[in-house]
């Protein structure tokens, strides 16, 4: 980055700095993952200073003849991935595009089951904090005493409240949702089903979890997480919610789409179609349940009873004694990056619960394997049980940078 290095070099600084944190951090945090330099390639691309307003055919601004072929790419790609009738690439994010298909379907005041926080549920899904539970009514379902969606419950509770969607769809929780079941549910109550995969979209394209599209009415997803790709949203739905749903990204929530998002975003899905990518996903799949079996190994208690995807959910508090801003905090110092995490129904607060999550979808990236993962479990165990211990914490740091070291990314950036 030679021109930015000279025109503004507080930004190329810290551009720096993040990308060496970056190559040398041991990346837990279940969301976060590398894109490939082909991605960050288009993300940096003269589409940033387009305007293109509208769908590819019918946009509301002239010179649009590849604007529409990246859209039209990008589409098609996800199509192929996810075998889904529509697909809308222009939510800006997980978020947004979780508001979008509310207000496509939905009035204000309609009533909306969705998981519960602390359970493992996102905050879009009508956290008291956020719009969504402002404009929709919100009753929030949880896990049973084995850790799984106890669908008998959720079935009683659809009777009960007759909600006019049914959402699934999580942040934290770890087991597989049993799609028919789900969706026999709502179908008994004539409520639409919606399904946030934010998480699990990349183990779903690599076909290491079994796709829930042919079940759900309205499926949303980050493109960032497992998926691999640029920072963004997108919406895949059955044909009958096609025109709501685009009408409601634009005009009804957003102006114009970001064009060097969505043709990073066609990158990205195009990689995501590979045989390596299936690979990729399988991995994932192999590492989080060696990161389970080892930390249980060291008396972490594991949430949920265990991992069906790409994390745990740990309960340090109650295993350890140390809460989970203590050991996010320790952590960080040794150079592995996760999060504090609520557990459910957890008795702590919010910015300092009980609990941290885990996730292998970055190191897996790099090329990490079983034989990593048992590293990294023993490394969390040392540092949680040693937080206080500055020496041995510094130990550990070098450790972790030598590994690291050994797995690369970002080869060709400078
Ligand atoms: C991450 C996440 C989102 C939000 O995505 P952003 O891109 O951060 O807006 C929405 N839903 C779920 C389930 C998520 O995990």
């Amino acid at each position: 980055m030679p021109i930015l290095k000279k025109q503004d070099p507080k930004i190329y600084k810290a551009i720096q700095g993040e990308l060496k944190r970056q190559r040398e951090g041991m990346e837990l945090i279940a969301s976060e993952n590398y894109v490939s330099e082909a991605v960050l390639e288009a993300l940096g691309t003269v589409f940033t200073n387009k305007y293109s307003e509208g769908y590819p055919g019918r946009r509301y601004y002239g010179g649009q003849e590849f604007t529409d072929v990246v859209e039209n790419l990008a589409i098609e790609r996800a199509k192929k991935l996810f075998g889904a009738e529509h697909v809308n690439v222009q939510p800006l994010s997980g978020a947004p595009a979780n508001m979008i298909a509310y207000s496509a379907v939905l009035k204000p005041g309609d009533k909306v089951l969705g998981m519960d926080l602390s359970h493992g549920g996102h905050l879009t899904h009508g956290h008291p904090v956020t719009l969504s539970a402002q404009v929709y009514d919100f009753v929030r379902y949880k896990t049973g005493a084995d850790g799984k969606i106890d669908y008998k419950e959720l079935e009683a509770m659809a009777i009960k409240e007759k909600p006019q969607m049914i959402l699934a769809g999580f942040s934290a929780y770890t087991r597989q949702l049993d799609y028919k079941k789900f969706a026999a549910i709502a179908k008994k109550v004539g409520a639409i089903t919606m399904f946030d995969i934010a998480h699990i979209a990349g183990l779903i394209a690599g076909k290491a979890l079994p796709n829930p599209v042919p079940y759900f009415d309205i499926v949303t997803t980050t493109t960032h997480k497992t998926l691999r790709g640029p920072r963004g949203g997108m919406i895949l739905c059955k044909e009958k919610f096609a025109k709501a749903i685009d009408k409601a990204a634009f005009p009804g929530f957003q102006g114009g789409p970001h064009m060097n998002n969505i043709a990073a975003k066609a990158v990205a899905f195009g990689e995501a179609l590979k045989p390596s990518f299936a690979r990729y996903a399988a991995q994932i799949l192999k590492n989080a349940k060696v990161l389970e079996i080892e930390l249980k190994k060291y008396g972490f208690k594991i949430m949920f009873g265990g991992t069906d995807n790409h994390m745990v959910l740990v309960d340090v508090f109650g295993s350890k004694g140390v809460t989970g801003k203590e050991a996010e905090k320790a952590l960080d110092k040794v150079g592995i990056t996760l999060n504090k995490n609520m557990i459910p129904d957890d008795p702590r607060s919010p910015m300092d619960p009980s609990g941290v999550r885990i996730g292998v979808p970055a190191v897996t990236t790099r090329g990490m394997k079983e034989r990593e993962i048992v590293k990294i479990a023993r490394w969390i165990n040392d540092v949680v049980e040693n937080h206080a211990d500055e020496k041995k914490l510094k130990v550990i740091h070098k450790e972790v940078i030598a590994l690291c070291k050994k797995f690369p990314v970002y080869g060709n950036l400078k």
